[in-house]
């Protein structure tokens, strides 16, 4: 069996974090507890290299900046092995931006450019479609119109392999993850696309439905509700309307997750709820994105849909225990010293 493919289309930023005594009120300047310290972050990047960590053959597509944050973003990439063929440097653009400060308390107050991220278009569906791959990430910091388009050219074929004939088996292999973190404007577009599978956290699946859930019975409930194609916004994925290949109502599998609560299941024939794991945590950032890599790489090493958000849940639970996002995602030797969950085998 060749290593499992992941493709993800999202977003890339520099995180700039500085530590403050207290956060900086409307005009006031606070002078840092110590130095500022530059990450690369950007959900869409953090599941790549989550992907790249678990041992997937791993593409970003997007766009970044022709400035030296966007050589940053890059080289980080390349650093994982990640391939970075797709990732554009946008002339003249600025790359995308998180400034965050945060208090002793952990608490946080981020201002993000998207910069680059926003011009992400048909260039990016395209290069994502231009080699082939098991699961394919979209990821939410990045226009809508660009994450119904993939979801469309998925449903309706896939990649085209070389000489432009599309792959039957290939087609059939491929799979979307659905990432809305955050919930978009239009997130009822790109779910009338049809993912076959959504990810969202309590608070994500709450805007969905109009009101977050209490427990995990509750969750799971929500759950079943957008697997079945409902939302609150009044939704219908799989309408007549966009016909092709992707997953209808009913056929989509939807995961909540719940911090150290683990996360739920819902979809075809699947209702379950996935205990977390306990572990030590010291910082939850990238947690998220550890989870959606994992589960990525999962679905494309052929994992049923149950272990494979078991894997996700070990593998999220594991970003907890380190701090920083992208420094804080795991590899398989430390997914199994953290929660004990032994990474499935994957060829070189
Ligand atoms: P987000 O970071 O997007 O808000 P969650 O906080 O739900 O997402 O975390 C994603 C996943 O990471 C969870 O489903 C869980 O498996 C794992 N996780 C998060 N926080 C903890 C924790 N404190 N202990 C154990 N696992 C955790």
């Amino acid at each position: 069996m060749a290593a499992p493919r992941v493709t993800v289309l999202g977003s890339l930023n520099t995180d700039i974090s500085v530590p403050v005594p207290h956060l900086p009120g409307p005009g006031e300047t606070v002078l840092a507890a110590g130095a500022a310290s530059i990450g690369t972050g950007g959900k869409g990047a953090n599941q790549a290299v989550a992907a790249a960590r678990l041992g997937a053959s791993t593409r970003m597509v997007g766009c970044r900046g022709d400035d030296e944050f966007g050589g940053r973003l890059r080289a980080a990439l390349v650093a994982e092995g990640i391939d970075v063929t797709g990732l554009r440097p946008v002339p003249g653009a600025a790359s995308g931006l998180a400034l965050i400060t945060v208090d002793p308390a952990g608490e946080n107050a981020i201002a993000v450019a998207p910069g680059a991220n926003a011009l992400a278009g048909e260039e990016e569906v395209a290069a994502a479609f231009s080699a082939p791959c098991d699961v394919l990430v979209l990821s939410a910091e990045i226009p809508v119109a660009v994450l119904a388009a993939a979801l469309r050219r998925a449903n309706a074929g896939g990649w085209k392999g070389e000489g432009g004939a599309v792959a039957r088996g290939e087609r059939r292999r491929m799979r979307t993850v659905l990432n809305l973190a955050p919930v978009p404007e239009g997130a009822d577009r790109v779910l009338a696309g049809r993912p076959a599978w959504l990810v969202v956290n309590a608070h994500e699946a709450g805007v969905l439905l109009g009101a977050e859930a209490v427990d995990a019975a509750q969750a799971l409930a929500m759950a079943a509700r957008l697997a079945a194609g409902e939302t609150g916004r009044g939704a219908s994925p799989g309408s007549p309307a966009d016909p092709g290949s992707g997953a209808g109502p009913g056929d989509r599998y939807v995961v909540i997750t719940l911090g150290g609560a683990g996360a739920v299941l819902a979809g075809p024939a699947v209702a379950a709820t996935i205990s977390g794991f306990s572990v030590p945590a010291v910082d939850t950032v990238g947690a998220g994105d550890a989870f959606v890599g994992a589960l990525a790489v999962a679905l494309a090493s052929g994992l049923d849909p149950a272990e494979a958000v078991r894997a996700a849940c070990a593998a999220g639970a594991t970003a907890t225990t380190r701090r920083g996002a992208q420094d804080g995602l795991p590899r398989p030797a430390g997914v199994l010293a953290a929660t004990g969950y032994r990474w499935p085998e994957i060829p070189d």
